[in-house]
């Protein structure tokens, strides 16, 4: 491990490298982490900011979309001025501006089967910024297939949930698909497009996504895996239910009949990339 700073970076992770579980080592693990981001949107937009202000070293952005007035309410890595660009072009000018230490590899494409067999082997965490099903199980397939953690969220109107899926390394860690199994009926469940949601609301989902990435990078704390957080910030309650693996699961399970992702094959844009 590199634990060569200079003065700045010091300074610049001064309140990390003070925390004994992060310290000086914790600090260049995070430099040397690859995180990819799927959907610079409204999850996606803390997320980044919060992994490029923490140092993690390599930020890969996903998002074919271009940035839109509505996107704004809750969307905050991006400003009013750049309307109309790329959004991970968009998020890039922020991140940038945040923290220049930060290498950016932006992917400004359909998140399909051959960008998930393409990108996610390059990185060693995924995050799934996005709201629509078939891009949610696209990514949770690939991720358990290629040997890669997902760190999910996923909001709507005043609720929000999150957990983490690592199946790939076997019992007890459950996959996204011991949770739901198969694909709700199009037209089941509502987008936020369709039902709205409060900014604030997937601005703190988006932050508990980049906690637990931090934490999974450092090997500290409890992990989410195996738990779903749900949280509904009209009572302001956060519960967590226990996810548990199902032996019959197609993904996971000891006849797992989900072996490539030919089943997604020509699939799902980012319908709404942003949540
Ligand atoms: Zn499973």
């Amino acid at each position: 491990m590199d634990l060569d700073f200079t003065e700045s970076d010091i300074q610049r992770y001064s309140r990390h490298i003070l925390l004994k579980e992060v310290g000086a080592t914790g600090q260049a693990r995070l430099r040397a982490a690859r995180v990819l981001i799927v959907g610079a949107g409204g999850l996606g937009s803390p997320l980044a900011l919060y992994l490029a202000a923490a140092g993690v070293g390599t930020l890969g952005l996903v998002d074919h979309d271009a940035l839109e007035l509505s996107n704004l309410q809750r969307q905050v890595a991006h400003s009013t001025a750049r309307i109309g660009m790329n959004k991970a072009e968009s998020a890039a000018e922020a991140l940038r501006a945040l923290n220049p230490e930060v290498r950016l590899e932006l992917h400004p494409r359909r998140m399909d089967a051959a960008a998930a067999m393409e990108l996610i082997p390059r990185y060693d965490v995924v995050c799934d910024g996005t709201d629509n099903f078939p891009t949610r199980f696209l990514l949770g397939d690939a991720c358990h297939l290629l040997g890669r953690p997902l760190v999910s969220a996923a909001v709507l109107r005043f609720e929000g949930q999150l957990s983490v899926f690592r199946a790939h390394e076997g019992a007890p860690h459950p996959c996204h698909r011991c949770l739901n199994p198969e694909m709700p009926p199009e037209g089941l469940v509502p987008t936020c497009a369709q039902a709205g949601v409060l900014g604030a609301v997937v601005g703190v989902m988006g932050t508990l996504q980049a906690t637990e990435v931090l934490k999974l990078i450092l090997g500290i704390g409890e992990g989410m895996s195996g738990r779903l957080l749900l949280w509904d910030a009209l009572d302001m309650r956060f519960r967590i239910v226990k996810l548990r693996r199902d032996p019959a699961c197609a993904l996971c399970g000891e006849r797992a009949t989900i072996r490539d992702l030919s089943a997604h094959a020509g699939a799902s844009p980012l319908v709404c990339a942003a949540p």
